[in-house]
C-alpha cells in the first residue's frame, strides 16, 4: 500500500473531472521540511511557529530571539526550494502553554492566547514579525495570523506588520515588501463576519481544530467530552461551506489546515464544499491525493449541497459514508 502511494509523489492532484487541487503540509519545525518535500507537498500551509517557542524554562528573556527565529524561518524556507512557506505567528496558549508564562487563566482557551498574547507583548510581536519578514528576502513567505475574532484586532495586526516592516527598512534589512497576510478563521465569529477579513486579508486558512471547539462549546483535549467532538455537525459543516464559497465568490483563496484536511473520510465533502487548498501533515498528503485522484465533482457537488441542507447527524454521517463510496 505504502509502495503503491508514493508512486502518486510526482503527479498533480486533480480531480477526474480535471480540477487542479494544491496540496500542502503542516509543519512543526524547520526539520520537518524534508518530510514535506518528500511527500510531494506543493508548500507548507502552516508552520505552526510556537514550536520554537515551546518548552523553554526561565523568564520572557528565554524566549527565542529574532536573529534565532530568522535562522529557522529561513532554514524552512530554504529547504522548501521555492515553493511557499506560510508561517503563522505565535499561537500560545490554552493546548500550547507557553512554559516561561504562567497559566492564570480560569478558562485558557478563552483568554489570553494567539494574537491577543501577541498584541499585549508588542515588542515581542514585532521582533517575531521582523523575522518572519527577514526570511522573505530567501524565498516565498506567507504570514498567516491566528485566532482573530474583531476587526480592530485585523487593523492592529496590520499595522504592526507595517510597523515591522518600517523598522526593517530603517536598518537597511532586505525583506519581500508584498509578502501576503491572512487570516485563520477559527472562531465561530470571524466565519460569521467573513466580509471584515475579505477586506483586509490576502488569504484566509480554516483551523477546524479549533473551530469546532469554540462552535461545539468542546474542549478539543478533554477526553470526557470527546465523543461530542463532531466535525459533521450541521453548524460546524455551515461555517466551513459558507467561508469557502464565500471567498471564492469574492477571489480570496481559502484552505482548511485543521485535522480535516487530512482525513480522507472528509475529502470529497470538502471537494464538494468547493475547497482547493488543503494543508495537513506530511503523513496524510498521499492518501488524500489519492482520494482526490479518484473524486468527480460532478458527482460529488449535488451530494455534497444535499449534505448542507441536511440537519440529523445520522442522516449526515450516511451520506458522507455515501459520498466515500461513489
Ligand atoms: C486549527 O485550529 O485547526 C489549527 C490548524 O491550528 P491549531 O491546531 O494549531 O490550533
Ligand atoms: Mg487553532
Amino acid at each position: 500500500e505504502r509502495k503503491k502511494l508514493s508512486r502518486l509523489k510526482k503527479m498533480p492532484a486533480v480531480t477526474r473531472d480535471g480540477t487542479e487541487i494544491a496540496l500542502l503540509a503542516n509543519i512543526e519545525l524547520p526539520d520537518d521540511c524534508p518530510a514535506a518535500m518528500e511527500a510531494g507537498a506543493s508548500g507548507v500551509g502552516l508552520f505552526r511557529s510556537e514550536y520554537l517557542f515551546m518548552g523553554r524554562t526561565g523568564s520572557l528573556s528565554k524566549l527565542p530571539s529574532e536573529d534565532e527565529q530568522f535562522e529557522s524561518y529561513r532554514k524552512a524556507v530554504l529547504a522548501m526550494k521555492g515553493r511557499p512557506v506560510t508561517i503563522r505567528t505565535l499561537d500560545i496558549g490554552a493546548d500550547k502553554p507557553l512554559d516561561v508564562a504562567e497559566q492564570t487563566a480560569l478558562n485558557p482557551a478563552l483568554g489570553l492566547r494567539a494574537i491577543r498574547f501577541c498584541l499585549a507583548e508588542p515588542q515581542m510581536f514585532l521582533e517575531q514579525l521582523r523575522a518572519i519578514l527577514r526570511a522573505s528576502a530567501y524565498g516565498p513567505v506567507k504570514l498567516l495570523v491566528p485566532m482573530l475574532a474583531h476587526g480592530f484586532e485585523i487593523d492592529q495586526t496590520l499595522a504592526m506588520i507595517e510597523q515591522a516592516k518600517t523598522q526593517l527598512r530603517d536598518a537597511h534589512v532586505k525583506f519581500d515588501p508584498l509578502v501576503p497576510v491572512g487570516a485563520m478563521i477559527e472562531i465561530p465569529a470571524a466565519a460569521l463576519t467573513l466580509p471584515l477579513f475579505i477586506k483586509r486579508m490576502d488569504f484566509l486558512s480554516i483551523g477546524t481544530n479549533d473551530l469546532i471547539q469554540y462552535t461545539l462549546a468542546i474542549d478539543r483535549a478533554d477526553h470526557e467530552v470527546a465523543h461530542l467532538y463532531n466535525p459533521l455537525h450541521p453548524a460546524v459543516l455551515y461555517l466551513l461551506s459558507t467561508t469557502i464559497s464565500i471567498g471564492a465568490k469574492y477571489g480570496v483563496p481559502v484552505s482548511v489546515c485543521g485535522e480535516m484536511a487530512g482525513d480522507t473520510k472528509l475529502t470529497r465533502l470538502l471537494l464538494g464544499m468547493g475547497l482547493r487548498e488543503f494543508s495537513m501533515h506530511p503523513a496524510q498528503l498521499l492518501s488524500v491525493k489519492q482520494e482526490i485522484l479518484n473524486s468527480d465533482l460532478d458527482a460529488i457537488v449535488p451530494q455534497t449541497k444535499k449534505i448542507l441542507r441536511t440537519l440529523e447527524h445520522l442522516a449526515i454521517a450516511e451520506a458522507v459514508e455515501r459520498l466515500r463510496a461513489m
